[in-house]
């Protein structure tokens, strides 16, 4: 038998209506590449969403088509990826910070039509603009008096664009199934590849996300998201924010720690969300100028292990701190380090041994751990192994890749090595190709990185394996010390010591002026192992 309830597809612009309709006055606040502080509402942002639709449709784009946006977080930008949405075109959101090569080698897979973008991203458009014939015509999100001169193809103002509609435009009907955007993964192996996001998938994404120990923010909140809204379909913050009618803080171009701290505090932001470089960035200016926040409330903060003396500072500033994972992949959260009930009243280290670990999995995403062979592992916070995911917002194949990516269970292999708890509390140990096999064991590099960027003297620290001939792999450890600091090899192993097994004490510590970051501020560890891959350990020659 067959419900009888309504059928009302899962469509994203049913998003931007509810804001415009429940929470109209709401603000998205953004630091524009321009310059100047702008604001707007949810209501004038579905009005001006709904004009970008039309003239897109004006233009000739169809069900499917592919519109690129290559640009920062703005108020403009997240109106396009409702419009772009809207009449059932998918919107591509590139990375900016990928090589040029790379941003036309996606480009080109995607066969984008347009290319919506910021001032910033002109020039190296403009050199790979002949590399990229699929692209029909450059909308710059800018107005008259901002728009330089360029070579783009049939490059046009985005205001000027927009006011040639009146925005008297309906949404366009479709199935929920249908394609809304895609979002390639860096590729630090292989050809990048394509993950396709459904309206379907990123409205029960939203949900997700809007539950109390997930992102949770409010009506009554303030979300600034440092998170690009070009990585990983912008943590869904894009849909989770007018489903709430959360009101918004977009930081533009500039993130470093001033800048965002500044937006953080006359804004009054009580949640915030990113990556740990930019949270590194934030901290080290409120230290230096004894600065305090004290409307903030959360900081979530993943897409690479969020560091100890991190989550510590932040505790201490009365900010509750939720590690959260995910990947493109998975829309992307995958889990949430909220406090359960059991570990409410924990203080100190227990409750640092709790906040560092990634978190548990929201209502929507399955995991398991299994071993090579596919058998499944306990959850008993000890055992590691492959972390496998399934659910409404996962991948389940790549853009025009003709390849298996589920197993027979319909899980995905996340590339990650983690354990589980028995409270479904995940802990990252790895990634597969990054862990160090020493002797038949496994190494956790992360652990190892986690551990000695605790010492004062530490800005950044890597881990990687490298070749011995006994072990097969020992950790190397490379340090960047903080600015205008010195630190040792015997300070940092000292500092160490006792606080890991032995076996896992790293063989050797270097030091570096840089450690290398991928176009997603993760440490670019295959750069690092080429760097280093004559290295020869002291231990090596025993
Ligand atoms: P990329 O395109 O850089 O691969 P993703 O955001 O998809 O971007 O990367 C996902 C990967 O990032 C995960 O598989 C995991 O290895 C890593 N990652 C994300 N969040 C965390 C976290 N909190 N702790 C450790 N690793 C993380």
């Amino acid at each position: 038998m067959q419900g009888l309830m309504q059928d009302w597809p899962l469509l994203t612009h049913r998003i931007i209506d509810h804001a415009a309709r429940i929470h109209g006055d709401r603000e998205i606040v953004t630091r524009s590449v321009e310059g100047p502080i702008v604001r707007t509402t949810y209501a004038e942002m579905r009005k001006r969403a709904l004009k970008v639709a039309q003239r897109l449709d004006r233009e000739g784009i169809k069900l499917g088509d592919r519109v690129a946006t290559i640009a920062w977080n703005t108020a403009r930008h997240m109106e396009t990826w409702y419009g772009i949405m809207g009449i059932g075109a998918v919107c591509h959101t590139v990375n900016p910070r990928l090589f040029p090569d790379q941003i036309a080698w996606i480009i080109n897979h995607a066969q984008d039509r347009i290319v919506i973008t910021d001032l910033t991203f002109i020039p190296v458009l403009e050199k790979i603009a002949d590399n990229v014939p699929s692209v029909e015509r450059y909308v710059v999100l800018t107005d008259k008096a901002h728009m330089p001169q360029t070579t783009l193809k049939n490059a046009v103002a985005y205001e000027d664009w927009i006011a040639e509609v009146d925005g008297d435009f309906k949404w366009k009907e479709f199935d929920e199934n249908t394609a809304a955007a895609m979002c390639y993964t860096s590729g630090t192996t292989g050809d990048p590849k394509g993950v396709l996001y459904s309206h379907r998938s990123n409205v029960l994404h939203s949900l997700m996300a809007n539950s109390g120990d997930a992102l949770g923010a409010t009506s009554k909140d303030t979300m600034l998201p440092v998170v690009p809204l070009f990585h990983a379909n912008s943590w869904g913050i894009v849909f989770s924010a007018p489903a709430m009618g959360t009101k918004l803080v977009m930081p533009g171009p500039k993130l470093d720690g001033e800048s965002v701290y500044e937006l953080l505090s006359t804004e009054k932001v009580t949640y915030t969300a990113g990556v740990p470089t930019v949270w590194l960035m934030l901290l080290q200016h409120m230290e230096k100028n004894n600065l305090k926040l004290p409307d903030l409330k959360v900081v979530i903060c993943g897409g690479s292990a969020m560091p100890r003396s991190m989550i510590k500072a932040f505790d201490d500033m009365g900010v509750e701190v939720r590690h959260a994972w995910g990947m493109t992949e998975m829309s992307p959260l995958g889990t949430v380090g909220a406090l359960q009930s059991q570990f409410a009243q924990l203080k100190g280290d227990a409750k640092l041994d709790v906040l560092q670990m990634q978190g548990y999995a929201p209502f929507m995403v399955e995991m398991q751990i299994t071993d090579d062979a596919g058998k499944e592992l306990p959850w008993d916070g000890k055992t590691f192994g492959r972390l496998k995911v399934r659910g409404p917002a996962i991948a389940g194949a790549y853009y025009q890749v003709d390849k298996q990516i589920l197993d027979e269970n319909g899980y995905f292999d996340t590339g990650d090595v983690a354990t589980i708890d028995k409270y479904g509390y995940m802990r990252i140990t790895d990634r597969s190709k990054d862990v160090i096999k020493s002797g038949g064991e496994w190494i956790s590099s992360i652990d190892l990185e986690n551990l000695a960027v605790g010492h004062p003297q530490v800005a950044e620290a890597a881990v990687i394996g490298v070749f011995h001939p006994k072990w097969d792999e020992r950790p190397l450890l490379i340090i960047q010390p903080k600015e205008g600091q010195t630190v040792t090899r015997d300070d940092i192993l000292q500092y160490m010591d006792g606080k890991i097994a032995k076996w896992w004490m790293p063989d050797d510590v270097v030091f570096v002026d840089s450690i290398p970051h991928t176009a997603t501020g993760k440490i670019l560890k295959t750069a690092l192992r080429d760097q280093f891959k004559d290295y020869s350990l002291p231990t090596a020659a025993a």
